[in-house]
């Protein structure tokens, strides 16, 4: 295979460069502490929380990303302008936009998308901006979490605000959130301003909070808070009855991810029997100012108690798909790739999103064609799950369940047999090839 010329959250070798999103294990998979394959390219908060996740990783090799900032990178065949606007999904994540002779891509990373959040609104217009400069991007790596109109939860100070309400109508209960070891910050501090207290965390959680710069909101003495946060692994309906054998005590899983998917059964994603909850009708959240965000509060009702100890909260550091549509109405690029290739609840991006793209006609005929090929698959899916049988015309092939059980990628390699050329306006590919993604 021919060098490649840059990679994005991938960290095989043969790149020129690489360029890490964020550092949630999904992201980095591959990338070790002794990874020493190129320069890496990242934002400081991720350079600074990188070596307390990869120890003994060669700290020459990071290079820092300014959100808002431009870089121009000569490799060795090529010069790319690479723009960094903040991705809004967790402490240091960032999304890329590409410029060079092999056109113009933006990969999102992980993101958030909100209409009310000021961060958000500074990246937008950042993007904004970035784009008055461009004639068209060619294509979007897409945070495709949520991209199923079914996903329709709030911005996460609604969301943070019902956690709180859980809190306050518990008063004599321990309470237990479960969280990852990066991201859902903000929700832990909105709830220790608005019930003056403190939140214990795990210690290597706390190592983390410091670096962040909250030294005095967090702790790791029990004694002190009846709010903890625990690996979301950790937190489950079996520990919270062990629990209530010392002390009353509630878990609350934050999440945009409804805990009803986990009863869902193969084929199920695709089918009406995952529109049930009124938590997903469309466009309950689609509005664009606080008024009217506070107007729809009333209307979220009980946040779910999946059980007698258990409460989730739709509160999502990834874009629900109302917000996503909006973003790609803004960059109005030629074609989405998603980076999630796994979940009931993401979907090909193109199928629900391409007709906000700027195809050509021929391009467009194509999606039309793929999206009648899948309903018939998805038909015959339906068909055929309902007798529980694999064989046949079952799309849930060994292949499939074993690509399933790998998970997510996020990665995106740029090889010089991937290059888009420009012809007009728009950009076509080379017949050779497009680029080599997994
Ligand atoms: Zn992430």
């Amino acid at each position: 295979m021919e060098k490649g010329l840059i990679s994005i959250d991938r960290w095989a070798k043969g790149s020129e460069a690489y360029f890490l999103t964020h550092l949630h294990s999904d992201h980095i998979h591959g990338l070790t502490s002794t990874w020493s394959h190129g320069p890496l390219f990242c934002s400081s908060v991720t350079a600074k929380l990188l070596p307390f996740k990869l120890p003994d990783f060669n700290l020459s090799l990071l290079h820092i990303l300014h959100t808002g900032a431009s870089l121009t990178l000569t490799l060795s065949s090529t010069v790319i302008h690479v723009t960094v606007i903040d991705a809004c999904h967790c402490p240091g994540s960032i999304m890329l936009l590409f410029r060079g002779d092999f056109g113009c891509f933006l990969h999102t990373g992980d993101f958030r998308w909100e209409a009310t959040c000021q961060r958000a609104t500074n990246a937008r217009h950042m993007l904004d901006h970035a784009l008055q400069n461009l004639p068209v991007v060619d294509i979007v790596y897409l945070d495709n979490t949520y991209s199923n109109p079914i996903y329709d939860f709030p911005p996460r100070h609604v969301a943070a605000q019902k956690v709180i309400d859980i809190i306050s109508s518990h008063p004599d209960h321990e309470v237990i959130i479960g969280i990852n070891t990066l991201g859902k910050e903000d929700l832990l501090i909105e709830i220790s301003r608005a019930l003056q207290i403190k939140i214990w965390v795990w210690p290597e959680r706390l190592r983390t909070m410091h670096l962040l710069g909250y030294p005095d909101i967090f702790t790791t003495n029990t004694s002190l808070t009846r709010v903890r946060a625990v690996p979301q692994h950790n937190l489950s309906i079996r520990t919270l009855e062990a629990f209530n054998t010392m002390h009353p005590t509630i878990g609350i899983l934050p999440s945009g991810l409804p805990w009803i998917k986990k009863s869902l059964q193969k084929n199920e994603f695709l089918s009406g029997s995952f529109l049930t909850s009124s938590r997903c009708t469309r466009g309950k959240w689609s509005a664009n100012s606080e008024a009217e965000i506070g107007a729809q509060i009333g209307n979220i009702g009980s946040p779910d108690k999946i059980h007698e100890y258990m409460y989730t909260v739709p509160y999502s550091d990834h874009s629900n798909y109302e917000e996503i549509e909006e973003f790609i109405k803004l960059v109005q690029p030629t074609r989405l790739k998603g980076i999630v290739a796994y979940s009931s609840c993401c979907i090909e991006p193109m199928y629900y999103f391409g007709r906000l793209c700027c195809v050509d006609q021929q391009t467009q005929q194509l999606y039309e064609e793929k999206k009648r090929e899948e309903r018939c698959k998805r038909e015959r899916e339906e068909a055929v799950s309902s007798k529980a049988s694999y064989a046949g015309d079952n799309v849930q092939t060994d292949r499939d369940r074993s690509k399933a059980l790998k998970g997510r990628f996020s990665g995106v390699r740029l090889t010089r047999f991937s290059r888009l050329r420009k012809t007009h306006r728009g950009a076509k590919l080379r017949g050779d090839n497009s680029s080599d993604e997994e």
